[in-house]
């Protein structure tokens, strides 16, 4: 491969001759057992004698001979290397999160998504300061500290002014136990002049999904609307980390094109952000397409079983080991359990698609943008994942400490996380059990704690934690 992803911009780097070239690659490969062992040699994980870390990751065409592998033992030496990554760099924390729907009114014309233009069935709505106000404190009660804001594109309803202002109202509701520390956005890409004022709102990551990489595809998939322009949305990374959004969430909507090209497409997109920017993304989200008002998924047929989906997490892991991935809940609980092992290190919890949802008793479908699969409640979530041995947390400390970017990367990759994010992670577990969580939770959190706390490597920050969560307990309000 001679080419530069430093010198060209997103929308040349990430080829459509590249990934068809990729792909040749992949098909020449993927029964070439001495080629595949060495890319898995190469990717395992390091372990330094100081307790550092180092895992080289996988570039695009490497990934994709393992995505494309067809040798049956060697599938399940990559699904076991991935959890080794998993384990190495995120341990067995995973980050908790709610999206907010402010608006479903949009412009575009997304064939795939029910908030397009032409939709005369949904009930539009967007959510006035008071009742966002409302909806937060609905969050808050049930425990979460970390929300990801979701709006349609509509310069008229949605203006940048109104995402800020809600940003603003978000921040500045303290309620009871329960703020919310931080404030990730997924919304149309914009300009470098809007990206800086989100960071100057202080939002956490900036996601967006690319939805697919494939050009013509991405034109006929998006016949109206200002998103129809493929460059522009390509390219919006960059223009985010001009305006100093360092930490940027990319991913592709599963089920538009052939998902070999998505997963290519979406590793390159990586290199070129690590390539021009020093840093890549923060997190990779991996959502399905699922069936939503006036959508039918099966009207798309590139859909992809849940084993092809696991193998496409574990093969991310390898190729992107310092790179947080998200799982919504599009998936079922099911699916979710499988990939948490690969790969997953931020789940939603009790998420509701419907603008305003939170406030209502019953699960509303007028608004709703997809069908969600897991509907579980928090504390269930919560509750799960401690069952399955993992330590739900609520931290949001990298953020609130400026550890973002490529200060979050470093931490990530000095080994220095179990001795960072573990205490952190117990610290806000232990506020989660004490303000929200029900008896049966708490009783098998505070076992939790108890145990993981031993595995803090340096003994004065586990004595520390220990202290800080004894506080936290004797704090009991409720
Ligand atoms: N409007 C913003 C934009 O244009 O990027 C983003 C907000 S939209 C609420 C969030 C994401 O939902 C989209 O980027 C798309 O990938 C996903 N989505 C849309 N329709 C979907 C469907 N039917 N099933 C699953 N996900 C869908």
């Amino acid at each position: 491969m001679n080419y530069n992803p430093k010198s060209l911009q997103a929308e040349e780097f990430i080829s459509h001759e590249e990934i068809l070239e990729t792909l040749r690659f992949a098909d020449e490969k993927k029964n070439d057992r001495a080629y595949i062992e060495s890319i898995l040699e190469k990717a395992k994980p390091i372990y330094n004698p100081n307790g550092s870390l180092h895992c080289g990751g996988l570039n695009h065409r490497e990934a994709s001979v393992l995505l494309a592998c067809e040798i049956p033992d060697l599938n399940e030496k990559m699904i076991k290397l991935a959890e080794e990554i998993k384990l190495a760099f995120y341990g067995n924390r995973i980050v908790l999160f709610a999206p907010l729907y402010l608006s479903n009114y949009c412009v575009n014309g997304c064939t795939y998504c029910p908030y397009h233009a032409k939709n005369k069935t949904i009930a539009r709505r967007k959510l006035t300061q008071e009742e966002i106000r409302q909806e937060v404190i609905a969050l808050q009660d049930m425990g979460h500290k970390r929300l990801a804001l979701e709006a349609g594109e509509d310069p008229v309803h949605n203006p940048i002014e109104y995402i800020l202002e809600s940003i603003k109202t978000i921040y500045s509701i303290h309620h009871k136990n329960g703020d919310i520390r931080r404030v990730n956005v997924n919304i149309a890409a914009t300009t470098v002049e809007n990206y800086r004022k989100l960071k100057e709102a202080g939002i956490g990551t900036y996601i967006l999904f690319q939805e697919t990489y494939h050009k013509k595809a991405y034109e006929e998939l998006h016949p109206t609307g200002p998103k129809h322009d493929y460059r522009y949305h390509t390219e919006a990374m960059d223009r985010a980390m001009e305006g100093g959004i360092d930490d940027v969430g990319i991913g592709v909507l599963f089920g538009l094109d052939k998902y070999r090209y998505e997963f290519a497409g979406l590793l390159m997109h990586a290199e070129h952000l690590e390539a021009v920017h020093g840093v890549g993304p923060h997190t990779i989200s991996v959502p399905r397409l699922k069936k939503a008002d006036d959508i039918d998924p099966t009207q798309f047929d590139n859909g992809i079983d849940d084993e092809i989906f696991s193998k496409i997490i574990a093969c991310i892991r390898i190729a992107v080991p310092y790179t947080g991935m998200i799982i919504s809940t599009r998936e079922s609980e099911e699916v979710r359990k499988k990939a948490l092992s690969m790969g997953i290190s931020q789940i939603s919890g009790a998420s509701r698609t419907s603008v305003g949802g939170y406030t209502d008793q019953e699960r509303p479908h007028d608004t709703e943008q997809f069908d969600v699969s897991d509907q579980r409640t928090l504390d269930e979530v919560v509750k799960w994942l401690m069952d399955l041995g993992y330590i739900p947390s609520f931290c949001t400390a990298c953020y609130r400490e400026g550890r973002t970017g490529d200060r979050f990367m470093a931490l990530c990759k000095s080994g220095q996380i179990q001795n960072c994010c573990h205490p952190n992670a117990l610290m806000t577990l232990a506020e989660y059990l004490t303000d929200y969580a029900s008896p049966e939770t708490g009783k098998c959190g505070e076992e939790l704690i108890e145990k993981e706390l031993a595995t803090i490597p340096n003994a004065n920050r586990s004595r520390i934690a220990g202290e800080h969560i004894k506080s936290i307990y004797k704090s009991n309000k409720r």
